[in-house]
């Protein structure tokens, strides 16, 4: 079995160690990345440049057996097939993608989307404009604001008009939101009623395994940069029984079987949905963060991690007078990773920009969610998040800089 030990991996990530009093809580926006990380990319650069799918010298052949071998290494991570998992450069990519290369065919005047209030803005967006162009609808599943979890929808909420169900698997702003199998339950009403769903597993898939056959799930997405890859790239996921019902989103090199000056035929996915030069040290970067996770992380063990440092931070917090904690605390205690908070009378960019003056990185704002925030009457919110690398000291040390922070905006 993997052990799991936070203060071990800690020594895996050279910004720990050029910064030695960093205590980083900002991992839901992203993740610091490990030496072999790094080093996969430099060794791209150092040893093996070239471009993939092309040239057949001997650089050209090793970049794309990087390429397809990190391609590999995502698919067995997410139980997926290899040309099931296409590269983009991120979530954001991924969700335009399905809008513009699936929804814009096939979703009409009278239509349903349906999403839930609680979206970061990449996975409302681009539905926002889908509905606005075609005269489709938005539907929402709902916040319970009592509970922080969706709402059980009425019975009289599916019909055959909605054609699509794109949900977060976790929000960026409350953690869990889905009570017991209401996520499972979810995807199967809404392929009862013939709709295709998407999940952004974006703040999901860095802490839980993901079985994309379990989930039965059409369309998923995910950042790279989130679970200890590198910036500029993504995977999007498509079940293989839709390859031919998605068209390319983008047109170009290397996705091409055969082009004629009237007619043109695509490769096979994932290649027909990879057009130009592709993220190839991102891509590989990203394939040698898989194996570190896979290497170095027992899922299992790490949850309970993250729920006890949770469960250190909100005991933490509640001592603050009028201190108010956005999520569901007995759910965060369980199985959370990431906790938001808000004082009444200090902004939260007081408290974040104060805590980064003393090496402590908190991000403050809506966290790209602005219908939850207005919708929740809350302008902004102090959000810390936790990853593989956190350890109890960075949450004491958080907690006393925070008594001081207050203190100090409060004398
Ligand atoms: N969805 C959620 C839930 C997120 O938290 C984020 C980023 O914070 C995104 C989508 C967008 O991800 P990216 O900026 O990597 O495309």
């Amino acid at each position: 079995m993997v052990k799991f030990d936070a203060k071990l991996l800690k020594k895996d990530f050279p910004i720990f160690q050029n910064k030695k009093n960093l205590v980083y809580l900002d991992n839901a926006a992203t993740t610091q990345k490990p030496r072999s990380v790094i080093q996969s990319m430099v060794d791209f650069y150092e040893n093996y440049n070239s471009n993939v799918h092309r040239s057949i010298h001997e650089l050209g052949e090793t970049s794309t057996c990087f390429f397809e071998n990190s391609r590999e290494i995502i698919a067995k991570f997410l139980n997926a097939e290899n040309e099931e998992i296409i590269f983009t450069s991120g979530t954001t990519e991924g969700v335009n993608f399905i809008a513009d290369a699936w929804a814009r065919q096939n979703i009409e005047k009278n239509d349903y989307i349906v999403t839930t209030q609680v979206e970061h803005h990449a996975n409302f967006l681009p539905w926002l404009r889908i509905c606005k162009n075609s005269g489709a609808k938005l539907k929402f599943l709902e916040l319970d604001k009592d509970t922080f979890f969706i709402k059980l929808p009425e019975a009289n909420f599916w019909s055959d008009k909605i054609k699509l169900v794109s949900i977060s698997a976790s929000s960026n702003v409350l953690g869990e939101i889905w009570k017991e199998n209401q996520l499972e339950n979810i995807i199967s009403a809404a392929h009862d009623i013939g709709a295709l769903v998407l999940l952004d597993a974006s703040q999901l898939a860095p802490y839980k395994k993901i079985d994309v056959k379990k989930l039965n799930i059409d369309f998923l997405v995910l950042s790279g940069h989130k679970m200890l890859g590198p910036t500029g790239i993504g995977i999007l996921y498509i079940n293989k029984s839709l390859h031919n019902k998605v068209e390319p989103y983008k047109v170009g090199g290397s996705m091409v079987q055969a082009a004629s000056f009237n007619d043109v035929i695509w490769k096979e996915a994932p290649y027909k949905f990879e057009a130009g030069t592709p993220a190839i040290s991102q891509a590989i970067g990203l394939g040698a963060a898989v194996k570190y996770l896979n290497e170095n992380v027992d899922f299992k063990e790490f949850e309970k991690h993250t729920a006890y440092l949770s469960s250190m931070l909100i005991d933490g917090l509640l001592k603050i007078k009028d201190m108010k904690i956005w999520g569901n605390i007995e759910q965060i205690k369980k199985s959370g990773h990431l906790v938001s908070f808000s004082l009444p009378d200090i902004h939260a960019h007081d408290i974040s920009g104060f805590l980064g003056g003393l090496n402590i990185s908190v991000r403050s704002g809506h966290h790209c969610a602005q219908p939850l925030a207005n919708m929740l009457n809350l302008q902004s919110s102090v959000r810390a998040s936790f990853y593989i690398y956190n350890t109890v000291q960075d949450v004491e040390i958080f907690l006393d800089k925070l008594n001081e922070t207050v203190n100090f905006f409060r004398k």
